[in-house]
């Protein structure tokens, strides 16, 4: 995803960096200064998504696929990665606050949401529409990896007490005693952002390090059972 200048008066590089040139490829370049050479270079990527695509284009051409495969049993991982600046947080979460303007979704998910909240809207969404054939559950973990150590962001210990243990066999990688959070509504899920992020950031004032070399995950877990005579909500 190319991100789009923020503040044309602002920015750091002036030149537009990043340009879209086709939808698999990217071009790089830097205008040189100096000792350093003008250089231009090609990328290529499956798919490339411009500075004026929204999150909603992101969300529905690149995550919506994933959450129905989800739903049908397999794993799937959406990832952001790239420097800092370029977009990561925004694609991923976005803007996460009540919306006065808006009358559904309890106001949540406005124009600038990123995946995160619109990821829980269509399971949500999904999991009322098929409440007659199935009893289905989400759960949410948060975990932040800085350096070599886990913590929980979810745990009701303090941020120095949060160290989960990380258990790796040949393909798997489990925590076996992270927080699990059920997400039964939006609201569920804004509540556990807020109490993540505000342990995230007492973790890096701690550290004295804004965000760098620090990575979270957001784990989402779904449970499902058909619904028959025999077998009560769970
Ligand atoms: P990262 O997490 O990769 O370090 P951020 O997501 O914090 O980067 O983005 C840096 C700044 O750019 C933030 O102020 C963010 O709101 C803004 N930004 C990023 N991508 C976009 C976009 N597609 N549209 C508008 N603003 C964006
Ligand atoms: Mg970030």
């Amino acid at each position: 995803r190319v991100r789009p200048q923020i503040d044309k008066n602002n920015e750091k590089f002036d030149i537009e960096a990043a340009v879209k040139f086709d939808d698999c490829t990217v071009m790089l370049s830097n205008v040189g200064s100096g000792q350093v050479q003008a250089k231009r270079q090609a990328f290529t990527f499956d798919y490339i998504w411009d500075r004026d695509n929204s999150q909603e284009d992101i969300y529905e051409e690149g995550v919506m696929d994933l959450v129905d495969d989800v739903l049908d049993g397999t794993n799937a991982t959406a990832m952001c990665y790239g420097q800092t600046g370029s977009g990561k947080t925004f694609t991923a979460l976005g803007f996460v606050n009540h919306n006065p303007l808006s009358g559904s979704d309890l106001g949540l998910v406005a124009r600038d949401t990123g995946m995160y909240l619109r990821i829980f809207r269509d399971l949500l969404l999904c999991k009322k529409r098929k409440k007659h054939q199935q009893h289905i559950l989400f759960s949410l973990s948060v975990v932040e990896v800085y350096n070599e150590q886990v913590r929980d962001l979810l745990s009701r210990q303090d941020i120095g007490n949060s160290e989960v243990q990380v258990v790796m066999t040949d393909d798997e990688v489990k925590m076996p005693n992270l927080t699990e959070v059920e997400i039964s509504n939006l609201e569920d899920a804004f509540r556990c952002y807020k109490i993540a992020m505000q342990k995230r950031s007492a973790r890096s004032t701690a550290m004295n390090d804004a965000s760098s070399r620090s990575h979270a995950l957001l784990l989402i877990n779904v449970y499902r059972q058909q619904v028959t005579p025999s077998s009560p909500a769970p």
